[in-house]
């Protein structure tokens, strides 16, 4: 099929939007130098480089241990990379501008099959093997089909002791505060990739950001005003209701999206996490992950 037809391509355009926006403004650091005042002190464009080799070797060692200590990926080879799986952050943006690593370009012809994620070209993944999306980097499950993850499958409690390893050797020092938060979170590992990802954040991307304000593209800002988030928020439901099939899963969540838009919940944005985690690993997610994003945009959840 033509790359255009693919139902991720919109995605696809604004990744690509969020990585040149991220590129010119790590150019315009190299070349005004200076430093950027993070929230663990100020920091020169060669020692944000170093913390993004530092993740690097991180997910490295991680993904080591998933592949060559495990067997579940190497006998699945990539049963995860579906639409809806990818999901590239600023972090991620950020990462291969400091890394020196190119946007995936893709073919204008692709033979993938349906619902497979946009990325995956003649079964490899096109973004560099240096930088992968962080919840691609993060995810690994029993190689079962079944991706709810259930932490009480003593198999899940052999992978994490090590990943927990992992941690320990490897975790930068700025993000050492947030290593019990991490090695709790480890048997779930969408909510690791967002609890890393909000650290980081918190830590150096928003700096980032308030330095160079254009780095944060239109395609990653919601338009949306409340007022359309809600009205989506009751369109969506009325739509549910008329769906076969139990949907109360469906239903409660738009509740708490309603709740959340409107800013009743001191912990909106760790609820927003959670759900994101839940609804990235399903294929047919896209009006619930807008939602979800526009009202992690357009509100302050994020600081
Ligand atoms: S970006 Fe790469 S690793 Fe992630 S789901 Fe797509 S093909 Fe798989
Ligand atoms: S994480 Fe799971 S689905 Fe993905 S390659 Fe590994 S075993 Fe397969």
């Amino acid at each position: 099929m033509e790359i255009g037809e693919h139902r991720e391509y919109d995605l696809y355009l604004r990744d690509g939007a969020l990585a040149r926006g991220c590129g010119t403004a790590v150019t315009r650091w190299q070349a005004e130098g200076g430093v950027v005042e993070t929230a663990v002190g100020p920091r020169t464009i060669e020692q944000a480089g170093q913390f993004a080799a530092a993740l690097q070797t991180l997910f490295q060692a991680y993904n080591r241990v998933l592949w060559q200590a495990f067997p579940y990926c190497r006998e699945c080879g990539g049963g995860c990379c579906v639409v809806g799986a990818s999901d590239m952050r600023l972090l991620d943006g950020v990462a291969l501008a400091l890394l020196d690593e190119p946007f995936p370009a893709l073919p204008a012809q692709v033979t993938n099959r349906p619902g497979i994620c946009i990325y995956l070209v003649d079964n490899r993944c096109a973004w560099p093997a240096a930088w992968r999306p962080l919840k691609c980097a993060a995810f690994y499950c029993l190689g079962s089909g079944q991706w709810e993850l259930d932490a009480r499958d003593e198999r899940y409690g052999r992978i994490t002791r090590q990943l927990a390893g992992v941690l320990d050797e490897y975790l930068p020092e700025v993000l050492r505060p947030y290593a019990a938060d991490l090695r709790e979170t480890l048997p779930d590992p969408i909510t690791f990739a967002n609890v890393l990802d909000t650290a980081v954040d918190k830590i150096f991307t928003q700096a980032l950001v308030a330095r160079f304000p254009d780095l944060r593209p239109a395609a990653e800002q919601s338009t949306d005003s409340a007022a359309d988030i809600l009205a989506q928020i009751a369109a969506l439901t009325e739509q549910i209701w008329q769906m076969p099939g139990d949907t109360t899963q469906y239903l409660a969540d738009l509740e708490m999206l309603e709740w959340i838009a409107l800013g009743r919940p001191e912990n909106g944005a760790e609820l927003l996490m959670e759900m994101d985690g839940r609804y990235a690993v399903t294929s047919d997610n896209q009006p619930m992950r807008h939602l979800i994003r526009a009202i992690r945009s357009s509100t302050s959840l994020r600081s």
